[in-house]
């Protein structure tokens, strides 16, 4: 079985494609014959360094992924050998409080696949029955495999921390960044009124040909005064932040009295400004989110697959291309998901 390790941390001197024994189906698992994996940027993390993260090397890299189910577990009583399945990411223990109430991204024992434990770039995986999820008929295993974190993670800041309603505004940092891609798709297809910034003039007309109504070049542009030019000074309903650092400051700025921030990233630095007073003067929710709920993804799946959802992808590579996948990823140039195909 071949698969994507990391051996140590470091660059991609530390990344192999393996040829090992074929991974064996664990009880209540299914084991799934995997077709695409979908790279994101805690890959690099992994691979650079990994630090908070407790894991043992050599680990399979990889978080999404999709493909067919091969074996289930004999008391299996819903899922079928031979369909096509997508992958949630986050393996939970099924028995803490959190658990208990169906809110499973909060476990505290929850394992990430590619983070913890082996990740989903291998030939066979063997996972959870629970975290395999059947793709609808006509959704291509790419698109399926590219919801699992970058769109799961959107719809759950968007429909299940902000709760937003169709006629409201958002405003999307970073676009181009998965998340905010998946984003801006999202919040189109719920009527929302959308504002994106970007560094990228590049990135910014490829996200107006998207739908985006409007666009902010975020180097050119004080992202607060525009959103307040923009808006007759009333500011946005919802930031959708994913980046943290100074960019924190013009989030809190752009939004209406009342408004919501949420936030599931801080690749720009951990500790901005709270700006305190801003926060309880203009009554703001500041709403922390990562990745989403089983029925969160079994929704998210049902809606791409009604509103014909497709995922942005920017570029496909085979397993033995790994390096030039990474590099891709590293470079920031990129737009939408980077694919690695495994079957064959
Ligand atoms: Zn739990």
């Amino acid at each position: 079985m071949k698969s994507i390790v990391i051996t140590g941390h470091g660059g991609n001197e530390v990344v192999f494609l393996m040829e090992g024994a074929k991974t064996v189906r664990q009880p209540g698992h299914v084991l799934v014959r995997m077709e695409v994996a979908t790279l994101n940027r805690v890959d690099l993390y992994m691979r650079d360094s990994g630090a908070g993260i407790t894991h043992s090397l050599p680990q399979v890299m990889g978080l999404d992924g999709a493909g067919v189910i091969e074996e289930v577990d004999p008391a299996e009583t819903t899922l079928k050998v031979g369909q096509r399945v997508t992958l949630h990411p986050g393996v939970v223990c099924g028995r803490c409080e959190f658990c208990q109430r169906g809110e499973g991204v909060l476990c505290n024992k929850i394992q990430y696949m590619g983070e913890h434990r082996n990740g989903t770039l291998a030939q066979w995986v063997s996972v959870p029955a629970q975290n395999a999820f059947v793709i609808p008929e006509g959704m291509s295993f790419t698109d399926a495999s590219a919801l699992g974190v970058n769109h799961l993670t959107a719809w759950r800041m968007l429909f299940g921390k902000a709760r937003v309603q169709a006629g409201e505004s958002v405003l999307i940092f970073g676009i181009g960044g998965g998340v905010s891609l998946a984003a801006l798709q999202l919040a189109k297809l719920a009527g929302l009124r959308t504002y994106v910034t970007s560094r990228s003039a590049d990135k910014l007309e490829r996200a107006k040909a998207m739908g985006a109504d409007h666009v902010i070049n975020s180097q050119q542009q004080d992202v607060a005064k525009t959103i307040a030019l923009l808006t007759q000074g009333r500011g946005v309903d919802v930031v959708i932040e994913n980046v943290g650092g100074d960019t924190w400051s013009q989030a809190m700025k752009s939004l209406v009295r009342g408004g919501r921030l949420v936030t599931c990233g801080a690749t720009a630095g951990d500790m901005p400004g709270a700006d305190i007073r801003r926060v309880f003067i203009r009554q703001l929710q500041i709403m922390g989110s990562t990745l989403g709920d089983f029925s969160e993804f079994r929704q998210l799946i049902d809606f791409a697959a009604q509103h014909h959802l497709r995922p942005v992808v920017d570029r496909v590579y085979p397993m033995e291309q790994m390096h030039a996948a990474l590099d891709r990823l590293e470079s920031g140039e990129q737009f939408g998901k980077v694919v690695v195909t495994i079957a064959g």
